[in-house]
């Protein structure tokens, strides 16, 4: 029913295998003729696992009701910037408060399927929470690495309270990913960073609850970090066409934080390959990724779909995140960076302002509390005594 095939020379790889012998990332194919859709595309009862008939697991999967994540409508923002229709999809609403969750359910199931005792990722905090989460349903045992003081607390919280090994890297997230990979090969232990592809899986189901409740907007813009979401994405829409569910495929536009922009550089200068940043550096610590392992898929998903790449400083990545906030929608600083690409984006006429835009929130506001103590300062603080708060609301 599936393979996993490599996305350069496209040979077949064992289920188990993360990348090809020729040093390339692999994909999950279908083989859509013998794929019996059993979904209706009716809005109705989303969540990841609907989509199971396009999903690569043959045992019941774990599951913790992930997906069916809320789709907002930014009535003011449209006005103020005169497209048609904003829509926000609230990813920070999954179990753990981040979309890794959807493609955890997937990697921790093909886990137990592989027979795996342990799993292990390397993390700027939200896979790490995921990972940790979805072992723990799984009685799997759980590693983390993750770049020591770099990793937003409410993260590296979860992963504690979930049960996974914390381990501090003196060192980037690039380096945390190096040293997991290799740990893996020689422990057999079963990773479940993004160059993971059944993580994906999982993820492209963001991109078919969209259509499943909306229909096909004219773009979709995300936060870039490692690169596997905007992949995922376009992966889901891709095999909705290509069942003929779907007539046309959205612009994927990735947008990345400006100390942490690789993808970017690479887009604005026509390439394909990207070169990595030494020392990324961004207040959105969920993307302050340097070597994105998934840089050449989430490439080729912008070029193909005719997207873009675009850049946000930290500044607008805080403006944007107080926006959402305004809306009743609470992210983390990174899952504002969508928004933040938008704005810059339509004030520089690049978004048709006849056009349906969905921006993916990507995580939940209190992932970072210490970020949102910072910008927005501490409360205020008086006796007990009602005439000094009468004097605070008057
Ligand atoms: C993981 C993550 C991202 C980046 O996703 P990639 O697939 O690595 O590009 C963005 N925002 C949040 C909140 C995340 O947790
Ligand atoms: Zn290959």
């Amino acid at each position: 029913m599936y393979t996993l095939q490599c996305v350069e020379c496209g040979k077949e790889n064992k289920e188990t295998n993360y990348n090809c012998e020729c040093g390339s990332l692999l994909e999950v194919r279908f083989d859509f003729d013998e794929v019996s859709v059993d979904f209706k595309l009716d809005g109705r009862d989303l969540r990841v696992w609907k989509y199971r008939s396009l999903l690569p697991v043959k045992s019941d999967p774990v599951t913790l009701k992930e997906g069916g994540t809320p789709l907002y409508r930014l009535e003011r923002l449209e006005k103020e910037l005169g497209i048609r229709r904003i829509y926000v999809k609230h990813e920070g609403l999954n179990p753990s408060g981040s979309f890794k969750d959807r493609g955890m359910t997937v990697g921790i199931t093909k886990a137990l399927e592989f027979r795996k005792k342990a799993v292990a990722c390397a993390s700027t905090g939200n896979t790490s929470a995921s990972m940790a989460m979805y072992a723990a349903k799984a009685g799997l045992k759980a590693f983390v690495l993750l770049p020591a003081g770099k990793v937003a607390l409410g993260k590296v919280a979860q992963a504690l309270m979930h049960g996974a090994d914390v381990i501090g890297i003196k060192g980037n997230f690039d380096d945390a990913l190096r040293i997991v990979r290799e740990v893996c090969d020689k422990a057999d232990i079963y990773l479940l960073n993004s160059v993971n592809p059944y993580r994906l899986e999982g993820q492209k189901t963001i991109a078919f609850e969209i259509v499943d409740e909306l229909g096909v907007p004219d773009a979709v813009l995300l936060p870039v970090g490692n690169a596997g979401n905007i992949s995922a994405i376009y992966k889901g829409f891709k095999e909705f066409k290509e069942l003929g569910l779907i007539e046309r495929i959205p612009r994927m536009i990735g947008i990345q934080a400006e100390g942490a922009s690789p993808i970017y550089k690479a887009f604005k200068e026509g390439r394909r390959e990207i070169t990595p940043f030494a020392n990324p550096e961004t207040i959105a610590t969920a993307i302050r990724i340097g070597n994105p392992v998934n840089a050449k898929k989430a490439l080729r998903a912008i070029y193909e779909s005719k997207g873009l790449a675009e850049i946000v400083s930290d500044e607008e990545i805080v403006s944007a995140q107080k926006i959402l906030a305004k809306n009743g929608i609470g992210v983390e600083p990174a899952s504002a960076s969508s928004v933040a690409g938008l704005i810059k984006l339509a004030k520089m006429g690049k978004i048709d302002r006849d056009s349906t835009v969905v921006c993916v929130a990507t995580g939940n506001l209190l992932k970072d509390p210490e970020t949102v103590i910072k910008v927005c300062g501490e409360p205020k603080i008086v006796d007990a005594e009602i005439e000094k708060v009468m004097a605070l609301v008057t």
